[in-house]
């Protein structure tokens, strides 16, 4: 018989109660350390009590009103994330999934207003996620995900990661987009190198193309800088966020360029709920600290421990890992071993991460875990090894 909740996700036998930090309480009342982060979205830990503060602050005001009318908190945060980034204007979303669907929108109707309705195809890389719309999944093209949803959305064309030549070749009078995640979260923690976004900026440029870097996993401070692509300098004119920006409250945002975003006028997108008053005041404190210089020295300090430490485990277990990956805290190990028998053995240890393709674990903690939780990550990471070799063995 089908469970109540519809089985769509293999779910390990934990339940939790309640979050401090890094750290969540399951229903035995036993701790785990989490390094999963709900997947790169409690970006400040559990029950951040200056998040909770403005939560609770905002709750007892206003949660909801309609985009019929102005609303301060939304209007508040998209001036912080335009004063911060390379955009010039802000939609706000529930999550990543709805960013996807209005940058495809945003960058087929800036040809279309440009007297240039052909101009529909966008480019994607295998590896890719961009979310499970049927937009989305037409974006990102992986056969696990699009088989047996009858035709998908047309116009997407799917390149092999890190093939110039091929994207040269398919980038044609026809496209309207390239979009790519600056390091694929679901693809294995994959950093594409500056020189390729470099490149794929002068290509782009070339042609009149619109570049859209999906910034949902990896941006918002989680690199180190407030934004991953700004490590290369290299500036997209449409951007996608959410996750971490959200700190635990489901929103979402695109960010756009004014350019971009040209045809986009009144009635051409709207959401009932994108942009509440709830949403965009803990947004906007995600946004406050995360946006700090200081706070983001932190997060590059921190990785920079943590990096060390899983190089060390790399070394002492080179049948279980094979190297580290990633950049900041959006951390990736390359295993050996199976990764999903690594993430078994990270549970006997009670410590939580996340798989990922290409045989990745990830580790996504909070950017502002305290430096004990990082020697003890590790330590619990090194036990798990441990358990894997000695069950291999
Ligand atoms: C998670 C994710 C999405 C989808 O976001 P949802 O909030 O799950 O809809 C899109 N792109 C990337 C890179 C992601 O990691």
């Amino acid at each position: 018989m089908i469970s109540a909740v519809l089985p769509t996700y293999n779910r390990a036998p934990l339940a939790f109660v309640s979050g401090e930090g890094s750290w969540l309480t399951a229903e035995d009342g036993s701790r785990y350390l989490d390094l999963g982060g709900g997947i790169a979205v409690n970006s400040l830990g559990h029950a951040n009590p200056a998040l909770v503060a403005t939560l609770a602050d905002q709750a007892g005001k206003l949660w909801h009103v309609s985009n019929l009318y102005r609303i301060p908190e939304q209007e508040r945060l998209a001036d912080m994330l335009v004063e911060a980034t390379f955009a010039d204007t802000v939609f706000f979303t529930n999550s990543g999934t709805e960013a996807a669907e209005l940058a495809i929108k945003m960058a087929r109707k800036h040809f279309y207003a440009l007297g240039q309705p052909e101009r529909t195809g966008i480019i994607a890389f295998d590896g890719a996620f961009h979310g499970r719309s049927t937009g989305a999944i037409a974006a990102a093209g992986s056969e696990k995900m699009v088989k047996g949803f009858g035709p998908l959305m047309p116009g997407f064309t799917h390149l092999k990661w890190g093939d110039h030549d091929a994207l040269r070749a398919a980038i044609t009078d026809q496209t309207c987009a390239v979009i790519l995640e600056p390091i694929q979260g679901e693809g294995g923690i994959r950093v594409v190198p500056d020189q390729c976004l470099k490149a794929l900026r002068d290509l782009c440029d070339g042609t009149g193309t619109l570049l859209i870097f999906d910034e949902v996993q990896c941006g918002m401070g989680r690199t180190g800088r407030l934004f991953a692509h700004e490590w290369a300098g290299v500036y997209p004119d449409i951007m996608m966020v959410a996750k971490g920006i959200g700190g635990g409250f489901p929103l979402g945002a695109v960010l756009a360029t004014e350019g971009a975003a040209n045809g986009m006028v009144a009635g051409s997108h709207g959401s009932t709920y994108g942009g509440n008053p709830l949403g965009c005041a803990v947004g906007a404190k995600v946004m406050e600290i995360v946006s700090d210089p200081a706070f983001l020295d932190q997060v590059s300090a921190k990785a920079a421990r943590f990096r060390q430490g899983l190089e060390g485990l790399v070394a002492a277990h080179p049948t279980v890992f094979e190297g580290v990956r990633g950049l900041g805290l959006i951390l990736g190990l390359k295993c050996l071993a199976m990764n999903t028998d690594v993430v078994k053995a990270g549970y006997g240890e009670h410590l939580l991460c996340v798989p990922a393709a290409d045989n990745v674990i990830r580790l996504l903690p909070a950017l502002n875990i305290p430096d004990v939780d990082i020697v003890e990550a590790l330590a619990r990471l090194d036990r798990a090894a441990v358990a894997v070799e000695t069950h291999a063995g």
